[in-house]
């Protein structure tokens, strides 16, 4: 017995179902298209959702010209949000999902069938912790498209429940599916006031209890160096090579305020894209921080080290771009103290224990929370995100379903 109820007992077979159908559909979104959703096949997606939501009983289930998918199941008490994200992550391949069941997981290596990819309980301990659970992977070769299509098959389980049990309580609900999160877009796009909540949850999280209320604060930088080109053979005292002054300023980096080298609480800059030749050299970083005043201080750092690069060559040109990405959400969610902690009851509600780790990332309600629609973050039971290992437990996903059923509850009354 790996369930925590027999509401997510009796709720798992429909979210695998559901799960199993929305992951084989390809929805990788693309940051170079420019459009809202980013790729047509986030519409496949969003159309089948519709359909989906209008057989529950949701009547006024549509999506727009941008593919975000809104429906209303009616309730008493305020209108509550609940929110997934229907994109891929561009960086894994997202085609051809085949999703496989491994029943009654035995705590063993579990080999996929292509590309010889193997999830090794030995280096995953969350894994190795599911024994018993049904646990669903890719083949090996694509991702498994858990963030989010777990997290939108478990809202369609959890409402379709609600929708079928009318003497169930529950407050008014609005549906939103949303396009293009994986590339910080789909969030900036979401029409707030014609979604109408007053608070909303995104199911984007990982082990059963997550609650998220602080993510990162971030910013992207880009830094290009101008240098002077001229045929190396005449080049004596006129060259200025910009591939180089990229070059100074990355080993000026510090070390110890890094990805690779930083967790917890700790905030970093990351250099993730280079672009270097004689006349022009481009540098993409970004940077990271729980703290906004710590975050500036990294901005700065990064200016003052590439300034010191150009420092002594005065023909050289320097251009520093700097871009706000989205915010720590818990600044915005601190007004509205209600909002988290009946997210904390439904989860205590479900027996399991609310889990309070910061997003060392951030999520579609680090940028609707700063706009003005307050939203934590639920689990949702996947994991390996973004890696052709991705799996999630369908014990794990019943879960997230029941607690979304046990927060209509606790919103039930305002
Ligand atoms: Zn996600």
């Amino acid at each position: 017995m790996t369930y925590t109820s027999s509401l997510a007992e009796a709720l798992a077979p429909d979210i695998l179902d559901r799960f199993q159908r929305y992951v084989r559909v390809e929805t990788t979104s693309d940051p170079s298209t420019g459009v809202t959703p980013s790729t047509p096949g986030q519409f496949d997606l969003c159309r089948l959702l519709v359909g989906e939501l209008a057989e529950i009983g949701l009547e006024d289930a549509s999506m727009d010209e941008h593919g975000f998918v809104f429906a209303t199941l009616p309730g008493g008490g305020p209108v509550v949000g609940l929110l997934a994200h229907v994109d891929t992550t561009p960086e894994v391949p997202g085609a051809g999902v085949e999703p496989i069941v491994h029943r009654a997981y035995d705590g063993g290596a579990i080999a996929l069938p292509r590309e010889g990819t193997m999830l090794d309980p030995g280096a995953m301990p969350v894994l190795a912790s599911k024994v018993g659970h049904d646990i669903v992977t890719a083949s090996g070769d694509t991702l498994l498209g858990a963030d989010d299509k777990a997290g939108i098959a478990e809202i369609m389980a959890a409402v379709a429940h609600l929708a079928a049990h009318p003497e169930l309580p529950r407050p008014t609900l609005r549906i939103g599916f949303t396009p293009d999160e994986e590339i910080g877009e789909g969030a900036n796009v979401f029409d707030i006031e014609r979604f109408g909540a007053r608070c909303a949850y995104t199911l984007d999280g990982s082990q059963p209890g997550e609650l998220q209320d602080e993510s990162f604060s971030a910013i992207a930088v880009t830094v290009t160096f101008h240098g002077v080109d001229v045929h190396p053979g005449s080049a004596d005292g006129i060259l200025v090579n910009a591939a180089k002054l990229a070059g100074r300023f990355l080993a000026a980096l510090p070390s110890d305020l890094s990805p690779e080298t930083t967790a917890d609480r700790a905030g970093y800059v990351h250099p993730y894209d280079v672009e270097a030749a004689t006349a022009r050299a481009r540098v993409k970083l970004i940077a990271r921080d729980f703290d906004d005043e710590l975050l500036d201080q990294h901005v700065a750092l990064l200016r003052r080290l590439a300034e010191e690069a150009v420092a002594s060559e005065p023909r050289a040109r320097l251009e520093f771009d700097v871009k706000r990405q989205y915010s720590n959400m818990r600044r915005h969610l601190e007004a509205f103290p209600e909002v988290v902690e009946r997210a904390a009851q439904a989860i205590r509600g479900e027996g399991l224990d609310v889990v309070r780790v910061p997003i060392r990332g951030g999520t579609d309600g680090s940028i609707l929370s700063a706009r003005g629609l307050p939203t934590p973050n639920l689990f949702t039971g996947g994991h390996e995100y973004h890696s052709k290992r991705e799996w999630a437990s369908v014990q794990d996903m019943a879960s997230a379903a029941a607690t979304v059923v046990r927060l209509a509850e606790a919103w039930a009354v305002d």
